[in-house]
């Protein structure tokens, strides 16, 4: 089958042909139907300290992952071939505390998970190919009715890590909090959604782009600001001069996380999930009083659950673009020119 594969750290991925998984015991296979473009593989492709991970090339891109039970290994048990699934991405010990909670992202055994810190496309061949082996049924979860692939696949990363932080600060999103969304991509087009069905707070969409600015008021943020030196101050103007209650950082380069800095209310939640690679000074007067600040890597399969039933019940939607595996080199380079709206959904089954 042909997959796309990342070869060499530094390198754009390339489709090559590569032999068909077979479910081992305990094992499941998963024909995709949807494997989404997310912006974390341009920093494995691009960023040189990618090369001092702990993962061995080549493997298969594509880490969120929807489609349908093709074969199950022996001693797997209620799952027959045609179900349509999302995969839980990270895969961990499953059985270390954390893995019991259903955070395998945060797996404590490491040693004994597939791959350190990782899961199918992160280290381990991933969905950008007709089929996905995947080491247990526990990181199969069954797709609502109603709730296709395409739709599904996204929600894995995309939107079980934007709902993970709102979670998170969920005590500080009442209904006179304002949430601060900076990079209105994948991630954040998600997130503004996400953020509308689960709490009252008002929405502030961040980003530099003016067709991501149009995305977020279409999803419902109340404000949209241009990403630059005033931005901070709009965000204070809308606040009374207090600031937001809680930010999420898509982006995480030097410039957003000192915009997340100086716009969060004193007792507010600053959350870098943008792994952008910058960074601020963390001290007293550094940063207001009693703010958090802190990062997030991923969700839990709970969560995911959730954020599959708010789809399901058309309360998110990601805003996708679909494309044959073929045109999957093109579409990465797309997203690193900042053209694609939402997210864009690789369909192996189109060609
Ligand atoms: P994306 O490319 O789809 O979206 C990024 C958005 O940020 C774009 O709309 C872009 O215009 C905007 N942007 C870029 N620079 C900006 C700036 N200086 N100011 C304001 N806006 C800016 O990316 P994505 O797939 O949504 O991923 C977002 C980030 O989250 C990436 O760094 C990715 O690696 C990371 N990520 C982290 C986790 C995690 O678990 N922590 C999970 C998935 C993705
Ligand atoms: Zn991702
Ligand atoms: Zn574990």
């Amino acid at each position: 089958m042909r997959a796309l594969r990342l070869v060499q750290f530094g390198e754009d991925p390339v489709l090559q042909d590569v032999p068909e998984p077979v479910a081992g015991p305990g094992e499941v296979i998963v024909r995709i139907g949807g494997s989404g473009v997310c912006h974390s593989d341009l920093h494995l492709i691009e960023r040189p300290d990618a090369a001092s991970l702990p993962w061995r090339l080549p493997f298969t891109l594509g880490h969120e992952n929807a489609g349908w039970v093709h074969e199950v290994g022996a001693g797997v048990e209620g799952l027959e071939a045609g179900l349509p699934v999302a995969v839980y991405g990270a895969w961990g010990c499953g059985r270390c505390v954390r893995c019991a909670a259903g955070i395998e992202s945060y797996c404590e055994d490491p040693a004994n998970a597939p791959v350190l810190f990782g899961g199918g496309g992160l280290g381990l061949d991933g969905g950008m190919a007709s089929y996905l082996k995947v080491p247990s049924s526990r990181h199969l979860v069954a797709l609502p009715d109603g709730l296709s692939p395409h739709a599904a696949a996204p929600l894995t990363d995309a939107g079980l890590t934007g709902y993970h932080a709102i979670r998170r600060s969920a005590a500080k999103l009442g209904p006179t909090s304002t949430a601060l969304v900076i990079g209105v991509g994948g991630l954040g087009h998600l997130a503004i959604q996400l953020l509308a069905a689960t709490t009252p707070a008002r929405i502030v969409a961040v980003d530099e782009r003016e067709s991501a600015l149009a995305l977020a008021v279409e999803l419902g943020a109340d404000l949209a600001v241009h990403a630059g030196p005033t931005a901070s101050s709009e965000v204070r103007a809308f606040t009374a001069g207090r600031g937001a209650d809680v930010v999420l950082d898509f982006v995480g380069v030097d410039d957003t996380v000192a915009l997340s800095v100086a716009a969060v209310r004193p007792l507010g939640d600053v959350t870098l999930v943008g792994i952008g690679g910058g960074g601020t000074r963390f001290g007293y007067l550094a940063v207001p009083f009693e703010a958090s600040l802190q990062t997030t890597y991923w969700g839990s399969r709970p969560e995911l659950t959730e954020v599959l039933a708010l789809a399901a019940r058309g309360r998110v939607a990601a805003t996708v673009e679909v494309s044959p595996l073929a045109d999957a080199p093109a579409v990465y380079r797309r997203l690193a020119e900042g053209k694609i709206t939402g997210r864009a959904v690789i369909d192996p089954t189109l060609g």
